[in-house]
């Protein structure tokens, strides 16, 4: 009958899209094998980053914190965290007694993108600004407090108190910054402005600051994870196996901020170690994951403020992940596939999938209504299988975000049990970062994969509560510590 044949018409149409949809994703489908590839080249670009004294797609950069913290911090800190999107300032309380510290307050501002655009006079002017603010809000205006100051971006350090940025990343473009000292830049607004005092300790990337903050509860974290706007990581390494440095030969000025190393230096030096900040978003700036770069992926980076630099990052951070999916659905619109066809001003628009609507369409509690009702508050119409095509995108984008962090934390923690000679490594990963935190299946999908390719380490995942800033003022800590002995 007519009727029969119209069923059969509309039923092999949505086959066929579904099969041009599928095939549109199998690009972001990574086998067991190319995991294991991925898991191979993150090692490899460790252990270059760890032997090049030149640029190299890992920078795999020292931060001089030799150990985490014991316990016995204590006092008053300032603690300046610039991340992603924002700055903090937060003043924390560490109380030897209770072996607990007591956040006393603190304060988010926003930067605003002509600032995080402009001139690097002007964003430091504009932390100072934000500085004296929280310290009037406090009533600490006079104390001259010791500050640890967070900063989310790769600094070359030469000592806790000094870190030269190497380049921008995510959203940042100010000028005049690339190549200087960040601590001195923000000296030097301070005394600009005039209006208070502060002695900055050190300089910190978020990535130690929130491995320092989840080791104060557990001593078995020695890696710290973010993984929202941006991705990094960074991990407890032997001093001997940094060779692009001079520490591991002991010159004596080089351990400054070591407790005992100064006396019994080369037996201590077999045993020291440090933080390495990684830079794990570099991998893939030397074409090394051309082989797993979809074109939408390419697409993303030739957009973006910094073509052909963080292709990792690209791949698996907040930052980025929205602008993928964006792109997917451009190019599935333009098929045909959906929207009926309609590419709308507002698909157009770089931006408008935030992390935050991919936590949302991903949510498994979540109506398809629901995900329509997203869509429709972002300017998109779509009618019910728009809506199911979408949450695939979303799904695929994700979970491979989720699985390249898996396959790169696998290298890292195989690294550390090879370190130590074991068999068997048990260790702790603490974590921040939107992504990380609130989207439904990273997590589970990054945990499965690392453990799915690192069988022979237990690896535990632990959030970080206010990580970066409080680690930063347990490194503050230390730090005065040694100055007063
Ligand atoms: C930066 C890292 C930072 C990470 C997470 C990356 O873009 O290069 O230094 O740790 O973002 O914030
Ligand atoms: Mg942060």
């Amino acid at each position: 009958s007519k009727g029969a044949a119209l069923v059969t018409a509309v039923a092999q149409r949505l086959a066929s899209r579904k099969r041009q949809v599928d095939e549109t994703l199998s690009s972001f489908k990574l086998s067991q094998e190319q995991l294991q590839l991925v898991k191979a080249r993150m090692r490899a670009g460790l252990e270059a980053g760890l032997k090049s004294k030149g640029p190299s797609a890992i920078k795999m950069l020292p931060s001089f914190v030799y150990h985490t913290p014991d316990g016995t911090e204590n006092g008053k800190y300032l603690a300046l965290d610039l991340g992603g999107t924002n700055f903090r300032a937060m003043l924390v309380n560490f109380k030897k007694s209770l072996q607990q510290n007591v956040r006393l307050y603190h304060k988010i501002y926003t930067i605003p993108l002509e600032i995080m655009q402009g001139t690097g006079e002007e964003l430091f002017d504009h932390l100072a600004q934000c500085i004296g603010d929280f310290l009037d809000y406090m009533g600490m205006k006079n104390a001259r407090l010791p500050a640890g100051f967070t900063f989310s971006f790769p600094c070359e350090q030469t000592a806790i108190d000094t870190g030269t940025l190497v380049s921008w990343t995510k959203g940042f473009k100010a000028t005049n910054c690339e190549g200087h000292d960040v601590v001195s830049m923000l000296r030097e607004a301070i005394k600009r402005r005039n209006e208070f005092e502060l002695d900055i300790a050190a300089v910190v990337n978020d990535t130690v600051g929130t491995m320092m903050s989840c080791a104060y509860e557990d001593p078995q974290c020695e890696i710290g994870l973010i993984a929202g706007t941006g991705t990094n990581v960074c991990y407890m390494e032997e001093v001997k196996n940094i060779e692009k440095t001079e520490l591991q030969k002991g010159k004596p000025e080089k351990f400054k901020g070591t407790p005992d190393g100064e006396q019994d230096e080369v037996e201590e030096l077999s045993m020291l170690k440090m933080c390495v900040n990684t830079e794990w978003g570099g991998l893939g700036d030397d074409g090394s994951l051309d082989d797993i770069i979809t074109p939408y992926d390419t697409e993303v980076d030739q957009n973006s403020v910094n073509p052909g630099k963080q292709r990792f990052e690209k791949l698996t951070s907040g930052m980025y992940l929205g602008e993928i999916v964006r792109q997917v659905l451009l190019d599935l619109t333009r098929g045909g596939l959906l929207f009926r066809g309609h590419v709308t001003e507002t698909l157009k628009t770089p931006g408008i999938f935030q992390t935050k609507y991919l936590s949302q369409i991903e949510s498994d509690r979540l109506a398809l209504l629901q995900v329509r009702s997203i869509l429709q508050q972002l300017g998109l119409n779509s009618n019910c299988d728009d809506s199911i095509i979408v949450k695939e995108v979303c799904g695929a984008v994700s979970r491979r975000a989720a699985q390249l962090c898996g396959a790169g934390m696998a290298a890292v923690v195989d690294k550390i049990r090879e370190n130590r000679g074991l068999d068997h490594l048990n260790i702790t990963v603490g974590v921040d970062g939107a992504l990380y935190k609130l989207h439904p299946h990273f997590s589970g999908v990054l945990q499965k994969t690392t453990k799915a390719l690192a069988p022979r380490c237990d690896v535990t995942f632990l959030p970080s509560e206010e990580g970066s800033g409080k680690g930063a003022a347990l490194i503050t800590a230390v730090a005065r510590k040694k100055k007063e002995i």
